[in-house]
């Protein structure tokens, strides 16, 4: 019953569709940085409908991503993708209307989730200018503590941004 629900759900949905609506985003090659480890390089691919890291070694299919994504059970990754992708195989058909405002509020989620790994990535970039300005300034390069303390404050805004992405999002 279990797998039979887990095939009909892996079979309604593609590998690479999930893992974009979830964030993750694919280079004209075919390859992603992987959300499971930090890396410059995008070293995780997809072939016969798994992920497979060649930096980490993750590796797995559509429930196998979202469980260790979200830190969800086998189970609660089925309910998770019927939900998210409007599938209507757990549980009562939604109805038409239901359909049309999951459908808008995945279009949305998609959009926010890009926005936000994009700006996550701007910020790692921050980050790093700001450390090794930083510990230049600590020995002893005194005329960059202006350009720090502006970078600080750059990095604070960063922390009320989540507000505006939604508003991004929904335009
Ligand atoms: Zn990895």
């Amino acid at each position: 019953m279990r797998t039979d629900l887990a095939r009909q759900i892996t079979g309604a949905l593609k590998l690479r569709d999930v893992m974009e609506f979830y964030g993750v985003k694919f280079n004209g090659r075919g390859f992603a940085k992987c959300p499971f480890h930090t890396e410059k390089t995008a070293s995780l691919s997809i072939k016969n409908e798994h992920y497979k890291c060649f930096g980490c070694g993750a590796y797995g299919g559509i429930i196998d991503f979202v469980m260790e994504l979200y830190g969800l059970s086998f189970q609660q990754a089925l309910v998770k993708l019927d939900s998210d992708f409007s599938l209507g195989l757990i549980g009562r058909k939604p109805t038409y209307r239901e359909r049309q405002q999951m459908a808008e509020n995945r279009r949305i989620e998609r959009a926010y989730n890009q926005i936000k790994a994009d700006r996550h990535k701007e910020y790692l970039t921050l980050c790093k200018i700001h450390s090794v300005l930083f510990r230049r300034l600590c020995n002893g390069e005194e005329w960059l503590r202006e350009t720090v303390e502006k970078l600080d404050d750059l990095l604070d805004d960063f922390s009320g941004e989540e507000a505006r992405l939604w508003e991004t999002a929904m335009t």
